[in-house]
């Protein structure tokens, strides 16, 4: 029945801009499989991108690189122009608009009049509390003066990136500046972390059209990261766990392991302790990702990062793992080099296993909770 509908509402230039009725139907699919959902959402999401409705964007940049404004004009679902023009009404974004001083802030308040309780603040880079705030100020004012005050009146706030997350890399010991992350600051308004270095525009996306179709964040962990995204270790769909459960290893750069794509867990992976989907939707249209092109995943979405992950090609030892999930020995079928018999093989893979159905059903369980369900 969608199929046959006119496009309108944030949808609606689509085909103005030569994107077809079955690429948008595909699109919607995409973000519907990615948020964990049962495929008959897909049409409510269709009618969500279709609506009137558009989700009133203040983008805030604190101690930032920009990497995940990079991320965010990188994204190809949809492409960055999509999601100026449809999706989101982006209000204020200091690296974006072309308004500058006096009549950039004068854009940020009227944003914040025109859409009050209803914005969402996305906030890029971690806030320094040090001295003050004084290491980043603008228009007079701290950081964490121009954050409370912008997230005050917001619907959400979304912390893009590792740094507005938890802290990330200004936060590294010593943390000079007194770098936090959103959380530690916003108590009165829902606070969602999207983190990564830098975070991945698919999820970032998919969230956005999760809270334009219910009205809502997606349901989180108890680290404010949405389930959909971060509900998995990424060693559970790692394409290379074959080869960790069967002890084979790259030894070291380069080696015949390495051309033939084994286990990167002794060159410093990081992938048993890291939560994301990163395996699942990739990177840059999902054509790679870094394990994918034989780089050591480095947590990069776990609070502590960056000093609990480094040094980045150090092997942290198998008592890092869980005893049901640590590996053979190099080159050794599993259940021989931990002297097990086949019962005992299939306990431990079902322990691992179990905990991943625990997780995928927390997941589900929380989809199943949505107030207002159904297609
Ligand atoms: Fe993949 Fe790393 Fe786990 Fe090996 S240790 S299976 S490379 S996530």
């Amino acid at each position: 029945m969608i199929a046959q509908q006119a496009f309108s509402g944030p949808a609606g230039n689509a085909e103005e801009q030569g994107i077809s009725r079955r690429e948008f139907l595909k699109f919607c699919s995409f973000i519907t499989a990615t948020l964990a959902l049962p495929p008959l959402y897909t049409q409510r999401v269709a009618r969500a991108l279709e609506g009137p409705s558009k989700i009133h964007v203040i983008w805030l940049e604190f101690q930032d690189c920009a990497g995940d404004t990079e991320s965010f004009l990188r994204s190809s679902h949809p492409t960055p122009a999509q999601f100026v023009l449809d999706l989101i009404s982006l209000d204020y974004h200091e690296t974006l608009m072309a308004p500058a001083g006096k009549a950039a802030e004068a854009s940020l308040h009227q944003a914040m009049n025109e859409a009050k309780g209803k914005y969402v603040v996305v906030v890029e880079g971690s806030i320094p509390t040090a001295d003050e705030g004084v290491y980043c100020t603008v228009a007079g004012k701290s950081a964490v003066q121009v954050l409370q005050e912008v997230a005050k009146n917001a619907g959400a706030v979304i912390a893009v990136g590792t740094c507005a997350s938890y802290g990330g890399l200004p936060a590294a010991a010593p943390n000079p500046t007194g770098a936090v992350g959103v959380g530690d600051l916003v108590k009165d308004t829902p606070v969602l972390n999207l983190p990564g270095c830098s975070v991945n525009a698919v999820n970032f996306s998919a969230t956005l059209v999760h809270f334009l179709t219910f009205g809502q964040l997606p349901a989180t962990d108890d680290l404010g990261r949405p389930l959909f995204a971060y509900g998995d270790l990424i060693h559970d769909n790692c394409p290379r766990r074959a080869h960790f459960d069967a002890g084979r290893f790259v030894q070291e750069w380069g080696d015949e392991g390495h051309r033939q794509g084994w286990c990167l867990y002794k060159m410093g992976c990081k992938g048993p302790q890291a939560h994301s989907n990163c395996p699942l939707v990739g990177w840059n249209d999902n054509t790679s990702w870094p394990i994918g092109a034989g780089h050591p995943c480095i947590a990069c979405t776990e609070p502590g990062f960056w000093d609990t992950s480094t040094p980045f090609y150090q092997w942290m030892g198998e008592s890092s793992l869980p005893a049901s999930e640590r590996p053979a020995r190099s080159g050794t079928p599993l259940g021989v080099a931990l002297g097990l018999g086949g019962g005992a093989i299939g306990a431990a893979a079902g322990a691992a296993v179990m905990a991943r159905q625990k997780r995928k059903s927390a997941a589900s369980h929380a989809a199943e909770e949505r107030p207002d369900e159904g297609a």
